[in-house]
């Protein structure tokens, strides 16, 4: 339980805008809101319908106007947190919209905390916490797929599957625990195949979810990737193609000593991060500049490896210490200026880097980018078959719980095998249920709870 008081933040981004909006949840918010809001046809917010919009004035104490608003009204319980809910919305200024959230905290309302009216909405029942944290990576998302991942697992994909496997390990866990406690009742005993079955039923359906967090953890985080070679051989060139046609998002990375400029192209649905563009992307690289040692550096960083040669020269020295240097790395060789005679000696790639792919590209003439993008597509997801179920596990926390659950369910068949009383079975059932019951939230203590949604940003 929580003490239910009424909550207002900000819910917009900070910064000038064309509107933003204060959200104000709890059972005085319409009352606070009444108090400074002031209407031509003067009404009186508690009044109107629910889903209603108010034009009017929000004015201080003293009678003076702060801002030009549109009011919303949502009552109780069909509202985000289930409880009464006003927004505001003014216009975008950060002053007006700080004064207006000041005199809604005077009226007695309390500035809520990160995540606070999401997480009401899971504490009232409306949502489950696999759902409350897809609204953040909804809002997270960086490409259209990551997207399509989150609302599915906001629409209760991910639950669904969930309770699935709870209601499975109940049914399992009542019979046995009939079966102890009345052992005289003709209670059918399972027989040990039927047992044995079951459980394998139930072991496959989480390997299943299981077996889709690699590719759940790459469309949610994306993959890094390091653009190295020696100089101009073609990196900024190649660059800027992949970015001509694919860029997603940029996104300003604080650094140590500047801020550096990560640019996420999208490449079937996968945010692949360039390491230090501003860098490569300049006239005067900074790879050109620190040379193959400080490389290296880039690489430890790096998930993905593009290396790249001049199809037009031999392989230098610097090339070879370049392949040396990734043997351990996920990576792709890219032999550019294809357009020009092919001077490159192959077999030596082969012989540092058996079997690694290559691609020939023109990254002048945007020639070979789309097989380019095939092949990192096929190397990062290893292969996968895409299917067409969006439900993928793409948060760590239900990784761990589905691997301890898994972990358990095996422990369960061992168990099952040495002929142990069914205490023991149904002692390790419960545990695989208490897992698999945190990532919905029914089986969780409050501290992981608060922790989650202290995650999330203000004002959701
Ligand atoms: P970087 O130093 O590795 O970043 O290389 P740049 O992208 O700056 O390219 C160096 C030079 O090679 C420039 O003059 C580019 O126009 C040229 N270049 C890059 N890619 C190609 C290519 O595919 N074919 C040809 N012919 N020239 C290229
Ligand atoms: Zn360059």
């Amino acid at each position: 339980m929580y003490i239910k008081d009424t909550i207002a933040a900000i819910s917009t981004a900070i910064g000038e805008g064309g509107i933003g909006i204060i959200r104000v949840s709890g059972p005085e918010s319409i009352q606070i809101v009444n108090n400074i809001f002031k209407s031509i046809k003067a009404k009186d917010l508690a009044d109107v319908d629910s889903y209603s919009a108010h034009y009017g004035h929000i004015v201080d104490t003293s009678g003076q106007v702060i801002d030009e608003v549109i009011t919303l009204v949502m009552k109780s319980p069909k509202t985000y947190t289930t409880e009464d809910i006003v927004e505001i919305n003014c216009h975008g200024g950060m002053v007006a919209l700080r004064k207006v959230l000041d005199l809604i905290l005077q009226q007695g309302a309390r500035l809520a905390d990160p995540g606070e009216f999401t997480k009401r909405a899971f504490l009232n029942g409306r949502i489950d916490l696999a759902q409350a944290e897809a609204i953040i990576d909804l809002i997270r998302s960086q490409t259209e797929t990551g997207l399509k991942v989150a609302v599915n697992q906001l629409e209760g994909g991910l639950s669904n599957k969930v309770k699935d496997i709870r209601q499975d390990l109940i049914k399992l866990l009542a019979h046995l625990e009939a079966t102890i406690d009345f052992p005289e009742d003709e209670i059918e005993e399972f027989n040990s195949e039927e047992l044995d079955g079951r459980i394998d039923g139930i072991i496959e359906r989480v390997e299943g979810l299981l077996k889709t967090s690699q590719r759940g953890k790459i469309l949610k985080e994306g993959i890094e990737t390091a653009i190295i070679g020696r100089p101009n051989v073609g990196k900024s060139s190649l660059l800027n193609s992949l970015v001509r046609e694919k860029r997603a998002i940029v996104t300003e990375v604080p650094g140590t000593t500047r801020d550096i400029i990560e640019e996420v192209i999208n490449i079937d649905g996968i945010p692949v991060k360039i390491i230090d563009t501003a860098g490569i992307r300049e006239t005067e690289d900074v790879v050109e500049r620190i040379g193959v040692e400080k490389s290296e550096e880039f690489l430890n960083r790096a998930d993905l490896v593009l290396l790249v040669l001049d199809g037009h020269q031999g392989i230098t020295s610097e090339d070879q210490k370049l392949m040396e240097a990734i043997k351990d790395k996920d990576g792709v060789i890219i032999v550019n200026k294809l357009d020009l005679d092919s001077k490159l000696d192959f077999n030596k790639i082969e012989d540092i880097l058996p079997g690694r792919p290559i691609v020939k590209t023109a990254a002048i003439e945007n020639k070979g980018i789309d097989k380019l993008e095939n092949v990192i597509s096929t190397l990062v997801l290893d292969g996968e078959v895409k299917n067409e179920d969006q439900t993928l596990i793409t948060n760590m926390r239900h990784k761990n719980a589905l691997d301890r659950a898994h972990q358990t369910l095996l422990d369960v068949k061992n168990t099952f095998k040495m002929n142990l009383p069914n205490d023991f079975i149904t002692i390790d059932l419960r545990a695989a249920l208490e897992a698999v019951g945190e990532i919905t939230g029914d089986t969780i203590g409050e501290d992981i709870i608060d922790q989650i949604f202290a995650d999330f940003c203000l004002g959701k």
